[in-house]
């Protein structure tokens, strides 16, 4: 059983305009196995928070704490929080020019594991991984995510995950831009990852479409830099019909 805690969590970005604060006492528990859904309107900063905990250099952590087993993620290198086992499915997958599919995912692999996977069962893992998310083999000697459509780049975070075996992934809206086929693909993956590695999930999204694929356990509302409100899965029903103009800063309007 694993734990990532984040206590009372305060993220700024330096802007053109001085330094904004947009993380703003986030307070969250994940345990293994569990999946935690988190809702809330554009802009409230819940990628804000996605990145902090991956280590993006963009952003200041201004004071609180994120834990992973009682380790200091915070104090970690990007590379040592993959090793401690925090994952990030990104809103936007980078492209990696140059650098195959292949050749990519055995060195993060290696990096993980602290050696090589043997390379007979290598080829065959990943293809079968590749098979099971009816990706192409040709895929493995493509550069990372160039020229890869939006279901695609989703598929392929997905193969990541279930190739690294991470102890909790952040899913950022790994679901937006997919059509129903992609949908039940990408979610197969992750609840496959779920049930053979015991995969603690935060997973931010917009619609409870992909809610009725990977069932929530917990689902949050976060809003303006925080979690405003938390329940069970009900709460993604609520949400899809009352909407989060209620949880906004009065004026603002959701998109
Ligand atoms: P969400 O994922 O909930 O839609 P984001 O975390 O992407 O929200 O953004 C939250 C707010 O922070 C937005 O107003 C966004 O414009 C701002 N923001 C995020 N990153 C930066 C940055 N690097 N520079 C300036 N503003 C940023
Ligand atoms: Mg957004
Ligand atoms: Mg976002």
């Amino acid at each position: 059983m694993s734990r990532l805690e984040i206590k009372d969590l305060h993220v700024s970005v330096e802007t053109k305009e001085g330094r904004k604060q947009i993380v703003k006492g986030a307070n969250l528990t994940v345990e293994s196995g569990q999946t935690h859904a988190i809702m809330g309107p554009n802009g409230s900063g819940k990628s804000t928070l996605a990145y902090t905990l991956a280590g993006h250099p963009k952003y200041i952590v201004d004071s609180g704490q994120a834990l992973l087993d009682g380790e200091d993620l915070l104090k970690m290198t990007v590379d040592e929080r993959a090793k401690t086992g925090l994952f990030l499915a990104m809103q936007y997958p980078v492209e990696v020019s140059g650098v195959s599919m292949t050749n990519f995912l055995r060195t993060a692999k290696t990096e993980i594991d602290g050696e090589a996977p043997a390379i007979r069962t290598w080829t065959k893992d990943l293809n079968a991984a590749m098979k099971r998310l009816k990706m192409d083999p040709k895929f493995a000697q493509r550069s990372v995510n160039e020229g890869f459509s939006g279901g695609e780049k989703k598929r392929a975070e997905v193969l990541q995950l279930e190739i690294l075996k991470p102890k909790f992934a952040i899913l950022d809206e790994t679901d937006s831009g997919l059509d129903v086929d992609a949908l039940r693909i990408v979610s197969e993956g992750v609840n496959r990852a779920k049930e053979t590695t015991g995969l603690g999930i935060l997973m931010v999204t917009h619609y409870t479409r992909i809610l009725k694929y990977i069932k929530p356990d917990i689902v949050h509302v976060f809003a303006d830099g925080r979690f405003v409100k938390t329940g069970g899965p009900d709460l993604a029903d609520e949400l899809e019909e009352a909407g989060y103009d209620q949880y906004l800063p009065d004026g603002a309007d959701s998109e």
